[in-house]
């Protein structure tokens, strides 16, 4: 890579932040995948001038929140990885709003707003990603999805521009939304909740996590479901009845706590999870006719 893009990179993110051939596997979920070739974790007042560099030098660069629903290829990503969980805290509460900056665990935001005696982010308390790779998900659970809370979100374009935006332009949909086609970088969400009781509100979370804990395999690394869940059906029922329960590929398996989970079981490597999900893709649209389509983002080279 171009020495002085680099520096000049370094220069802008200060050179803690900067890390070259950096393995994906410490930044994701599911312990796998490759180096990339430049990682770093600016700090929110610099990350215009990071994606200004990077266009200005013809690199490629890619976002990442808490790694919680990507698989890394094994050869790694070529370019510039900008990953936002390093940003300082940013949150603040006024009234019935919380804003609060992407690189924030949505677990923590979800506790501050029930802290406060807010109601509606229950749902998202469990769900293991920062705030903006929640927003550009629309994750949800339990009834509840990101698109409901959002006020507005505030993103940087790929000349580095600030605008922010409400629901409307987001192009919201089932675990997906426009910000990644239009190559947008969220900085910061704004949720719009409703007042209520303290500890009705954290008991509901509680309940909620206890849930998944005693459904979800979380024993083991993964990315949560794995294929998004096809109108009318649920995917580990349908990949239960395809008898791939448990069902290996080297260190990859389909969780037996529950199908829609594929887990690093041992060692996997993203092969070993791609060619798994392949198969069991095939064999439920063999035994059932659905097609079932991954809800894991598959990034760099395999
Ligand atoms: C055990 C487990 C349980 C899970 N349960 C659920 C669940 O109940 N519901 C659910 O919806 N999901 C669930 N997930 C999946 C995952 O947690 C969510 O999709 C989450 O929203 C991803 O957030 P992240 O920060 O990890 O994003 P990443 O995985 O890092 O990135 C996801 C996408 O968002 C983009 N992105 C991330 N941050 C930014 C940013 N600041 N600006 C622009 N683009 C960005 C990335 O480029 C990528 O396209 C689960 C995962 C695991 C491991």
């Amino acid at each position: 890579m171009n020495q002085q893009f680099l520096d000049e990179l370094k220069a802008v993110t200060g050179e803690e932040r900067l890390k070259e051939r950096e393995p994906m596997s410490r930044h994701t979920t599911f312990r796998v995948g490759g180096e990339a070739d430049v990682f770093v974790s600016p700090e929110y007042e610099t990350l215009a001038d990071v994606i200004r560099l990077c266009r200005q030098y013809e690199e490629p660069y890619y976002i990442i929140g808490n790694g919680s629903n990507l698989l890394v290829g094994d050869k790694g990503i070529r370019g510039v990885v900008i990953g936002m969980t390093r940003t300082a805290p940013r949150i603040e509460v006024s009234d019935n709003r919380v804003r609060a900056g992407a690189g924030m665990l949505l677990s923590t935001t979800a506790a501050c707003a029930a802290e406060h005696g807010l109601s509606g982010m229950e749902f998202a308390a469990g769900i293991p990603g920062s705030v903006g790779g929640a927003v550009v998900m629309n994750a949800g659970a339990y009834g509840g999805e990101m698109k409901d809370i959002i006020e507005k979100v505030t993103v940087l374009d790929e000349e580095g521009r600030r605008a922010e935006l409400t629901p409307r332009d987001l192009d919201f949909g089932y675990r997906r939304s426009g910000i990644a086609e239009r190559r947008l970088l969220v900085t910061e969400a704004v949720f719009l909740l409703s007042h209520g009781e303290r500890e009705a509100i954290r008991g509901e979370m509680h309940r909620l996590m206890q849930e998944r804990t005693l459904k979800q395999p979380l024993e083991y690394p993964s990315a949560g479901s794995t294929f998004k869940r096809p109108p009318g059906f649920f995917a580990g029922k349908l990949i239960m009845d395809a008898g791939l329960r448990g069902y290996r590929v080297g260190g990859a398996q389909v969780s037996e706590k529950h199908c829609g989970f594929v887990i690093n079981r041992e060692d996997a490597t993203a092969d070993d999870v791609r060619r798994l999900m392949q198969e069991v893709a095939q064999k439920v649209e063999e035994m059932s006719g659905v097609r079932l389509e991954p809800e894991v983002k598959m990034i760099g080279e395999f």
